[in-house]
């Protein structure tokens, strides 16, 4: 088992979502004293399938809760850059409990985490519709309105639940929504009164998040960061406006969790064998014959939050270029590897051109994306069923081979490969 070292580990999705990041941390959890999650809310999914001694097998759903909690000694953590929908906090936290996963007294989260309300989610589905052809495709769990709040400065926090203005403060807010889309559907009373009501329940798990934090890497805890969603759906370096509204980069852990840079030992990301993007936006290598289809299939490609289809397309290494030079990883987890067994030949994205001329970094404007002219490399397949291989040694030599392009194209070491959807289905490289 790699051991996770003193400090900070991170594990950052490096495309547009989910590349399998549950399955790593699930990994790594095993040697965490700490699983944290700094951004985002409950639109992240992770599904864990944990067998017991007798080979039954367990599912745990993840969405706003951290993974790591799967090990019972982990400690999880919600940090200040999160999102928290109270009501989806405990009804995550009880299903756990109910399944025999005691997690109630292990569980923080931070006084200055945002809340997500009722109202955020409503307007969520508003907003998209009043976007018509061209909406995000938001997973509508408030995220988008909930981020609004907390820039424009009349967001509430978990710590203002015990404000004896908080009812007032909600109201407020739930007002100018009314101003902005019209008199929607919503029981503002019986909300604050929900919400009151969890907030007892809600104080023993509520802790100063960066003393917490502090403290945690001041007696050498091993701190394991989930990053949720994925580079490529960063709030300023991905697809924008086609994004989520967090920052799911490196710089999301620092500001997220209130910690110092230097505390980061260990960035892994995590990647994909090939492209899925779920919502609207652009995506270069996208592909809408028997290749997508093929790969949807394989790779059993339907979101875990919302249960949508997945667009599919081949891995794109500028994308990944730039994702790296962003995130700075010091490895990579290759995931979903044996999803590519079946194809005789595989194609890499390995340039961008606009009117035939090679673009450097990854376009910020949407229009000149669309005009991207996608240059590929085609590698040979292996045509073999990898699934049972433990060691790198042992697959296929194309295999190595396309797992060696990926590594020379990116300067970057695959450290972990993904050759199924078991926890045993991985190989460790070093
Ligand atoms: P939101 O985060 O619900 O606002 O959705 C914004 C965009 O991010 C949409 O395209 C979503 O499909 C996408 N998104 C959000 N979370 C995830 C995730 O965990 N995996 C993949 N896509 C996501």
């Amino acid at each position: 088992m790699t051991q996770a070292p003193e400090g900070v580990t991170v594990v950052l999705g490096a495309q547009w979502g989910d590349e399998g990041k549950g399955k790593l941390v699930d990994i790594l959890a095993a040697d965490a004293d700490i699983c944290a999650r700094c951004a985002g809310g409950n639109n992240a999914g992770h599904t864990i399938v944990v067998p017991n001694d007798k080979g039954e097998k367990k599912t745990y759903a993840f969405n706003l809760l951290p993974s790591g909690l799967i090990n019972e000694k982990c400690v999880g953590f919600i940090g200040s850059g999160v999102v928290v929908h109270i009501p989806s906090f405990f009804n995550e936290l009880d299903t756990l409990e109910r399944k025999g996963l005691p997690v109630a007294n292990r569980l923080f989260v931070s006084d200055r985490a945002h809340l997500v309300l009722g109202f955020h989610q409503i307007v969520d589905g508003l907003k998209e519709i009043e976007l018509g052809g061209s909406s995000i495709g938001t997973t509508k769990r408030g995220i988008g309105p909930a981020y609004s709040s907390k820039a424009s400065r009349s967001g509430l926090r978990v710590h203002h639940l015990y404000d004896p203005s908080f009812p007032a403060k909600f109201r407020k807010l739930v007002e100018g929504r009314f101003k902005r889309y019209g008199h929607f559907e919503f029981d503002t009373e019986g909300e604050i009164e929900m919400l009151q009501a969890f907030a007892e329940r809600l104080r023993p798990h509520i802790v100063d998040g960066p003393t917490f934090m502090h403290q945690a890497l001041a007696s050498g805890k091993r701190v394991l960061v989930e990053g949720a969603n994925a580079l490529m759906l960063d709030i300023d370096y991905g697809t924008y406006p086609y994004v989520t509204s967090s920052a799911t980069s490196i710089g999301g852990v620092v500001t997220g969790l209130g910690i110092p840079p230097f505390a980061i030992k260990k960035v892994i990301g995590v990647i994909k064998a090939y492209t899925t993007r779920v919502g609207g936006g652009p995506f270069p290598t996208e592909q809408f014959g028997t290749i997508g289809e093929t790969l949807q299939e394989v790779g059993a490609e339907y979101g875990t939050v919302t249960g949508r289809r997945r667009r599919c397309g081949w891995l794109d290494l500028v994308v990944m270029k730039y994702s790296t030079l962003i995130n700075g990883y010091t490895s990579l987890n290759l995931t979903k590897l044996d999803v590519l067994d079946g194809f005789e030949e595989i194609k890499v994205a390995t340039g961008h051109k606009i009117d035939g001329v090679e673009i450097t970094g990854f376009p910020a404007d949407l229009d000149r994306l669309a005009q991207v002219e996608v240059e590929y490399v085609t590698l040979p397949g292996w045509k073999t069923d990898i699934s049972n291989i433990t060691s790198f040694a042992d697959l296929p030599p194309n295999c190595q081979s396309y797992v060696k392009f990926i590594e020379d194209y990116l300067g970057v070491k695959v450290q972990f490969i993904g050759v199924g959807p078991s926890r045993s289905s991985s190989i460790t490289v070093f």
